[in-house]
């Protein structure tokens, strides 16, 4: 469990435009809460961008009670609520997030065998860590998932995917948590309407911890796979600068990587972003890169492709608040 920070001054203007006495309710409730609280807390470390600005309310539940309490927060502030796993999907503004941040880590991280062939994961519980519970336990099914830098909750709400497999061909269901109304509830997979890097959560509601429907395999097969999809990772993509992966999705027939490169765009800069050399889908955050710099050159990328090849590349990484020119990039 992590150690409880006090609570900063909160210089975020949502807290600036609050009633005293709804900012002394929302510290107050912020106690109640048992993992780490914090207000105006920095967002950059806490993305694989590495940029960013604050949240408004930071909270890292360790507990079902916490999320109700989290709930209350919303409840009482109206304030809009974002889900954070290990942000390896998210661009978040310089300007920051105004709302209540949720960080699932510590405390929904535990793996649980249901039967011989399900598995229960919390939220928090890292990707590959849950591929290597079951390769050594002999169960194949999450191999394609060694090497995605997901918590569990974010895969879920991507349907995270590598190797011609996605999560929605292993999930059988979740436990979901209604930020809004305080209430949780189990749903089928199939309800989620999982596509391409998209799954049907609804507002404010929260992935707790996911179940998986697994098949008994070969042991050293499974290990086989695993490791020849760390090498083709390895291989293939970028290591060294903050970046969140593919930053585009593939359009029908085609890669997004395939149409930047095509397009001249490997190497190309918009202050410390640029687009790697060695796979045109990855834009890298360079030293000193801003969030603006990462979402101008998503923009340029988008706009150039759309000229030379008539089609629109939708962003895979999530925006999260405000950006100038914000309507320079389609978002879909
Ligand atoms: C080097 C690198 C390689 C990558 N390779 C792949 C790949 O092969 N395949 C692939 O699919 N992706 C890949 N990604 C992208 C990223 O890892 C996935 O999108 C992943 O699913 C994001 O998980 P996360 O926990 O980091 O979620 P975040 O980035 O924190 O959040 C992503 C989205 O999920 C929501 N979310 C997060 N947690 C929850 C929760 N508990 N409940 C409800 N909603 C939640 C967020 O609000 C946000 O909308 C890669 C990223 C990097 C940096």
């Amino acid at each position: 469990m992590m150690g409880k920070e006090p609570l900063r001054l909160c210089s975020n203007e949502v807290f600036e435009d609050m009633e005293h006495e709804v900012r002394k309710a929302v510290e107050a409730l912020l106690t109640r809460i048992e993992g780490r609280t914090a207000m105006d807390e920095t967002l950059a470390p806490l993305t694989s961008f590495r940029v960013g600005g604050t949240a408004a309310v930071l909270v890292e539940p360790v507990s079902e009670a916490d999320l109700e309490v989290t709930a209350e927060i919303i409840k009482l502030t109206g304030m809009e609520v974002l889900m954070l796993g290990k942000g390896s999907n998210l661009l978040v503004s310089d300007a920051g997030f105004p709302g209540v941040v949720v960080r699932m880590a510590k405390g929904f991280e535990q793996i649980r065998e249901v039967n011989s062939s399900s598995v229960e994961a919390g939220a928090g519980t890292s990707l590959p860590q849950l591929a290597n519970w079951a390769a050594r336990r002999g169960l194949t099914g999450m191999e394609f998932a060694v090497a995605i830098p997901a918590t569990v909750g974010g895969a879920v709400a991507m349907n995270a995917g590598a190797h011609g497999a996605d999560l929605s061909g292993v999930l059988e269901s979740v436990r979901v948590c209604s930020l809004v109304e305080g209430r949780f509830s189990e749903v089928p997979a199939r309800s989620l309407e999982m596509g391409y890097r998209s799954a049907f959560l609804g507002e404010g509601n929260l992935v707790c911890a996911a179940k998986f429907a697994l098949t008994p395999g070969d042991r050293e097969e499974i290990l086989d796979r695993m490791r020849q999809y760390r090498t083709h990772r390895a291989d293939t993509q970028p290591a060294k600068a903050p970046n969140a992966g593919s930053t585009f999705k593939n359009p029908d027939g085609s890669t997004a990587g395939g149409l930047i490169d095509a397009a001249g765009l490997k190497g190309f800069e918009v202050g410390a972003a640029q687009v790697s050399h060695r796979h045109g889908n990855f834009v890298l955050a360079g030293t000193g890169a801003t969030a603006q710099d990462v979402f101008d050159l998503m923009a340029h990328v988008q706009s150039v492709v759309l000229k030379s090849t008539g089609v629109t590349l939708l962003p895979e990484v999530r925006i999260v608040g405000e950006f100038e020119r914000s309507s320079s990039l389609i978002v879909s």
